[in-house]
């Protein structure tokens, strides 16, 4: 992959695409682990006398342009102040204008999320192509650094590097070289831990993972499934019925690999999702028929961290319980504690882990990665070819 190393980008107006879809609480940036990431790109490429430089990045999944509350401008707001240099926020209507004209914007500028135009994601490459036609017009270069975004088909990630002269900045460089040297040679155990709430969405990278892991921890709300596969009633916690055969079809396979499932045997279970709902501890037979499990429970915790103890490397994608909510975070952060605690290679997947560690305020430096992408870093790991990675190539 060619990278900041092999393009010129002195005096060169570059068109960066970012990932800066950071979680908000309340309007307020909640965790900016992401743009903290992006910055020593942006620094370098101004260090490097980049003539402009406007960032392409998104936010949430607006279904239409005058959905302000996805609105980049809390985040342009951040990085004037990171930058400590003016940013300015760049409307689709402008930047696609017939006139416009970069030189009047200042040198560094944000364009308003890129998914208020339907065409970025669109299925259809030629919707694609003429949104990257838009993009590529005024500029010279194409960097590439939103991780968390390379596994998707996106007009700004893959079809816009087929335009321009194109490198994959520092971020992406970092993430690949640490995901390159698990997947091609993990030191052993190998455990991979996956938790949070879609398990559609985690099938297949847990079938494809058990091909390369030792073993696999599966928690939150995706081991619901799995528990109520093995024969266990599960109560009104959160039940995909329709992957179960997916489900089952992923134990034979495990089982066939010896390769060991370890999920909960114990639950955090409570009344309704609430903070203040009433909530007790039970072995994973207990689970009465109105109650929710909302979180591992306390000997699952520490099974869990044996098992992360005993590994040489080990990733972690996914909460083991509803973290956001005080009562039923302590099984999310006993494996952070533990993730940080052992002596192994620990890289935490994106996305609700790596804002967890940030919330527990344990010091980032104890891990030995912590990835701005969830869906893309499980996806490299599963050894597929993420589109977005493959655009840049090597021209
Ligand atoms: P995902 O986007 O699939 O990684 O899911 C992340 C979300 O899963 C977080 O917001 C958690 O609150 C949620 N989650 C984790 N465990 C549970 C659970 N036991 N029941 C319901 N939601 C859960």
């Amino acid at each position: 992959m060619r990278t900041l190393d092999s393009i010129d980008v002195t005096n060169k107006s570059v068109l960066l695409r970012a990932d800066l879809n950071v979680p908000f609480n309340d309007g307020v940036i909640s965790d900016e682990g992401r743009i903290l990431a992006l910055l020593p790109t942006l620094n370098e490429l101004i260090q490097k006398n980049a003539k402009s430089i406007m960032i392409v990045a998104h936010l949430g999944r607006p279904t239409s342009a005058s959905d302000t509350r996805f609105s980049l401008h809390p985040i342009q707001k951040r990085l004037e102040v990171l930058l400590n240099t003016p940013v300015t926020l760049v409307s689709h209507e402008e930047a696609f204008a017939q006139n416009f004209n970069l030189n009047s914007i200042g040198r560094i500028s944000l364009l308003e999320n890129i998914r208020f135009d339907s065409r970025e994601t669109s299925k259809d490459p030629t919707k694609r192509m003429e949104l990257s036609r838009l993009l590529a017009a005024q500029f010279d270069v194409f960097i590439s650094d939103g991780f968390g975004v390379v596994h998707r088909k996106q007009a700004s990630v893959t079809e816009v590097a087929n335009l321009l002269p194109s490198a994959v900045g520092r971020l992406i460089e970092k993430e690949t070289s640490v995901f390159d040297s698990i997947l091609n040679k993990p030191n052993r155990p190998y455990t991979v831990i996956m938790g949070g709430a879609k398990v559609a969405d985690k099938l297949a990278v847990v079938k494809r993972l058990l091909n390369v892991a030792d073993c696999l921890i599966i928690g939150g709300g995706m081991a619901y499934t799995f528990l109520h596969a093995k024969g266990f009633e599960v109560g009104r916690s959160l039940l995909d019925l329709e992957s179960l055969s997916d489900v089952k079809d992923c134990m034979d396979q495990a089982q066939d690999r010896g390769v060991p499932i370890l999920l909960p045997i114990d639950l955090v279970v409570a009344k309704e999702f609430s903070v203040t709902t009433e909530s007790k501890i039970v072995d994973i037979d207990q689970v009465g028929s109105d109650w929710m499990g909302l979180d591992i429970g306390p000997k699952t915790r520490i099974l869990f961290a044996e098992q992360i103890q005993k590994s040489a490397t080990i990733v972690w994608n996914g909460p083991m319980g509803v973290f956001e909510l005080d009562p039923f975070s302590a099984g999310t952060l006993a494996i952070a504690q533990a993730m940080a605690n052992t002596d192994g290679f620990t890289v935490i997947g994106g996305g609700d882990s790596a804002a967890a560690v940030r919330k527990f305020g344990i010091d980032e430096t104890r891990f030995s990665h912590i990835s701005t992408g969830g869906g893309a870093s499980l996806e490299y790991l599963e050894g597929k070819e993420l589109p977005g990675l493959a655009a840049i190539g090597e021209k």
